[in-house]
C-alpha cells in the first residue's frame, strides 16, 4: 500500500503506483482540477508520479507560487514544439522560465520575423487546444545521445553530455519530445495565459565565443485577466519612461559630445529641480538643519584620512595636479562636512547638529549600467550629516524617518518598502557596536508602527542602514532614501564632542539623504506622473492662446499680470489654429490652456481647459488666479 501524508499532518492509503492526479481527484474534483504538479517528499514531481510506500505528498494548485515557473517552462516546451513544426530544420537549445514568463533558444539559418512570431503562436495554441499530455520517460545516458545525435541537435546532445548517467529523462507531448527534468503541467490545455512579445541574441551557453542563437521571448500568467494587467502596466510604463517624456517635455539631455552618464538640464527641468531645492532648503531649515556649501576638489589627503581612496578608488575619477599637489573630484560630501565640523569644539549642548547640502557629486559608473538618469556619473545627492550622541540617536533616525515620509508625501509618494540592512561580512567596527547600532535603527521604526524588512549583511562596510524603496504609481520599487550609520570616518577624523564631564566623547555620525540624488529622483518623478506634473511643480502652469493675431496683444497683457502674480506661463502666438495650439499644450502636458478670442478680450475673461481636456469655461482673471494661486500653495 502507498501511503499520503497531506500537509495537514493526516493521511490516506492507496494501491501502490496511484497517481498523484488520482490522489488529487480522491481528495476532491476541484483540487484535481486545480493542482498543477505535486511535491513529494519535497522534490516537485509531475501529476502523473506513481506513490509507491510512505511519503509527504502536498498537491501543488495554479495558485501557489511554485506553479507558474513550472506552468511557463511547459508553455516553452509549447513553443519549441511550434518552432519544430514550422521549420522542421532548427536547432533547439534552452527554454527556462524567468520574470513575467519564459524564453527558448533556437539556432536558426535566418532571423525570425514578426509574422513568423504571429504563426508560432497560432500554432502553440492549437496544441493547447488539442490538450495533449505531457509524458515522462527515462533514458540512459548512451541512448539520450544517440537519439539526440540522430535528431539533429547539438546543443541537447552537449546538454546530455553534462547530465550524470541515471538521471536522464525526456518530455514527449504529441509528436514533439524534449531533453528535459521535469516537472510539468499535466497537458498542453493546462498551459498559462501568454504572448510571445520579441526575439533578441543570445550567445550559447551566455558565451560570447559561441554561437549567437535567437531568443524568443513570451510573458505569461496563470489567468488571462493577470496577463492583460500586465501588457497594459508595460505599455503604461512605456509611455511614462522617464527617457522619452525627457525628450518630448524638453527636460533634460545627454550629449555625446560631453561624456555618458552627465546631464544637462533643460530649462523646464531645471525649473521643477530649482522648485524642489527650494522646498528642499525651507523643510531643512524648518527641521532645524544648516545648510552648507563644500568644494566640488579636494587634496588626495582628504580622501586619504577618510580612507575612501584605500577603499572607493575604483569608483574615484584620476587625479588632476595643481602646484605639484594632487586633487581628486569629490565622490562624496562627508569629508567636507566634517571639516566644517572640527574647525572649532562642540559641546554636547549642542547635539544633534545637523549639516546639509545639495552636493554635487561625481562617481564612476560602469557604461552598461549607465541609462537615462536612475544612474548617472555626475549627480546631486541632497545630502546631510548628522552629528550626535549615542543617546540620541534613536530619536534622530525616527526624526529623518518621518522627515523622508513627509517629505515624500509632498510628491505624492506614500507607498514604500523599508530595509533594514545589517552586518556584512566584511566590516569594521565590533559585531557589539553593530547589534547596538541596528538595535535602535530597529527600535526607531518600530515606534513608526509600519512594517519593514531585514536585508542580512545588506550594511556598508562602515554601518548599518535603513533603506526606503519608493513605490511608483505602477507599483514599481525605486531605492532613493538612505538613512545610514557610521562607525568609520568619525574615528578617522577624530571627530569629537565635549561631554558634560569635560571628557572627549566620540559622536554618531548618521548620513542621510531624502530623495537620494536629485537627477534619480527626477526619473522617478517624472515616471510617477507620467510628465504630467502637478500644478505647484508644472515647469509651465498655464499657456495663452489667442485664437486670432488680433488677440495676442490681450493675451500677452493677461500672462503678465499672471506672471507677476507668480504664475508661469507662455503665450502660444504662432499662426497655427486653435485647436492645434490646444492640442499641443495638452501634449506639452501644461496644466492650463487660457483661450483669448473677441468675446475674452471685451471682458477681460479668459476661457479655461485643463490639460485632461475638461472644459472650465469663461471667467475673470481674478476669479482664475484666486483658485490657481490656492491650488499652488496647498502643492496640488
Ligand atoms: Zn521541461
Ligand atoms: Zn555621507
Amino acid at each position: 500500500m502507498a501511503k499520503a501524508i497531506l500537509p495537514d499532518g493526516s493521511f490516506r492509503e492507496y494501491p501502490d503506483g496511484t497517481t498523484l492526479f488520482d490522489i488529487a481527484a480522491s481528495i476532491g474534483s476541484r483540487l484535481a482540477k486545480a493542482a498543477v504538479v505535486g511535491e513529494v517528499n519535497g522534490a516537485l514531481r509531475d501529476l502523473s508520479f506513481r506513490l509507491v510506500g510512505e511519503a509527504k505528498v502536498r498537491l501543488i494548485t495554479e495558485d501557489a507560487p511554485e506553479a507558474l515557473p513550472i506552468m511557463r517552462h511547459s508553455c516553452a516546451h509549447i513553443l519549441a514544439e511550434a518552432v519544430t513544426k514550422l521549420f522542421p530544420n532548427v536547432k533547439l537549445a534552452i527554454g527556462p522560465p524567468i520574470d513575467d514568463g519564459f524564453y527558448y533558444d533556437f539556432e536558426m539559418e535566418r532571423p525570425f520575423t514578426p509574422d513568423d512570431l504571429a504563426s508560432i503562436e497560432a500554432e502553440m495554441r492549437k496544441s493547447i487546444a488539442a490538450n495533449v499530455p505531457f509524458q515522462r520517460s527515462e533514458a540512459s545516458k548512451a541512448d539520450a545521445g544517440a537519439r539526440l545525435e540522430k535528431a539533429g541537435q547539438p546543443y541537447k546532445v552537449e546538454l546530455a553530455n553534462d547530465l550524470p548517467d541515471g538521471s536522464i529523462t525526456f518530455y514527449q507531448h504529441g509528436a514533439f519530445s524534449d531533453l528535459c527534468g521535469g516537472p510539468h503541467i499535466p497537458a498542453t490545455g493546462r498551459a498559462p495565459a501568454f504572448k510571445l512579445t520579441h526575439v533578441s541574441g543570445a550567445y550559447w551557453r551566455g558565451d560570447a565565443k559561441n554561437k549567437m542563437l535567437q531568443r524568443i521571448y513570451a510573458v505569461a500568467f496563470v489567468k488571462p485577466k493577470q496577463l492583460e494587467e500586465h501588457l497594459a502596466r508595460v505599455e503604461e510604463a512605456k509611455k511614462r519612461d522617464h527617457r522619452v517624456l525627457g525628450k518630448e517635455l524638453d527636460l533634460f539631455s545627454f550629449h555625446e559630445e560631453v561624456g555618458a552618464g552627465l546631464v544637462h538640464w533643460h530649462p523646464k527641468g531645471a525649473m521643477i529641480r530649482s522648485i524642489i531645492e527650494q522646498v528642499w532648503r525651507d523643510e531643512h531649515l524648518a527641521h532645524g538643519y544648516a545648510l552648507t556649501y563644500t568644494p566640488h576638489i579636494a587634496s588626495e589627503k582628504l580622501y586619504e584620512i577618510s580612507g575612501h581612496l584605500q577603499n572607493y578608488a575604483q569608483n574615484m575619477y584620476a587625479a588632476m595636479e595643481i602646484d605639484e599637489r594632487k586633487y581628486r573630484v569629490k565622490p562624496m560630501n562627508c569629508p567636507g562636512h566634517i571639516m566644517i565640523y572640527k574647525t572649532r569644539l562642540h559641546s554636547y549642548r549642542e547635539m544633534p547638529l545637523r549639516m546639509a547640502e545639495l552636493g554635487t557629486v561625481y562617481r564612476y559608473e560602469e557604461p552598461g549600467v549607465l541609462g537615462g538618469l536612475t544612474r548617472v556619473r555626475g549627480f546631486t545627492q541632497d545630502d546631510a550629516h548628522i552629528f550626535c550622541r549615542p543617546e540620541q540617536v534613536e530619536d534622530e533616525v525616527l526624526n529623518v524617518f518621518n522627515f523622508v515620509v513627509e517629505f515624500l508625501c509632498l510628491f505624492g509618494m506614500n507607498d514604500y518598502e523599508i530595509y533594514v540592512a545589517t552586518r556584512p561580512e566584511k566590516a569594521i567596527g565590533s559585531v557589539e557596536m553593530w547589534d547596538k547600532a541596528v538595535a535602535s535603527l530597529k527600535r526607531a521604526l518600530e515606534r513608526t508602527k509600519l512594517a519593514y524588512q531585514v536585508d542580512e549583511g545588506g550594511g556598508a562596510f562602515y554601518g548599518p542602514k535603513i533603506d526606503l524603496r519608493i513605490k511608483d504609481c505602477l507599483g514599481r520599487p525605486w531605492q532613493c532614501s538612505t538613512i545610514q550609520f557610521d562607525f568609520n570616518l568619525p574615528e578617522r577624523f577624530d571627530v569629537y564632542y565635549i561631554a558634560e564631564d569635560s571628557s572627549k566623547q566620540r559622536p554618531y555620525m548618521v548620513h542621510r539623504a531624502l530623495l537620494g540624488s536629485l537627477e534619480r529622483f527626477f526619473a522617478v518623478l517624472i515616471e510617477h506622473y507620467g510628465g504630467a506634473f502637478p500644478l505647484w511643480l508644472a515647469p509651465v502652469q498655464a499657456r495663452g492662446i489667442p485664437i486670432a493675431d488680433r488677440h495676442n496683444e490681450a493675451c500677452h497683457k493677461i500672462a503678465a499680470q499672471l506672471r507677476a502674480a507668480g504664475a508661469r506661463v507662455e503665450v502660444d502666438d504662432s499662426s497655427e489654429r486653435t485647436n492645434y495650439k490646444i492640442r499641443e499644450a495638452a501634449m506639452q502636458k501644461v496644466p492650463y490652456m487660457l483661450v483669448v478670442g473677441d468675446r475674452e478680450a471685451a471682458s477681460g475673461q479668459v476661457s479655461v481647459r485643463e490639460r485632461s481636456g475638461a472644459d472650465l469655461g469663461a471667467m475673470p482673471i481674478e476669479k482664475f488666479l484666486e483658485a490657481f494661486a490656492a491650488k499652488v500653495k496647498d502643492r496640488k
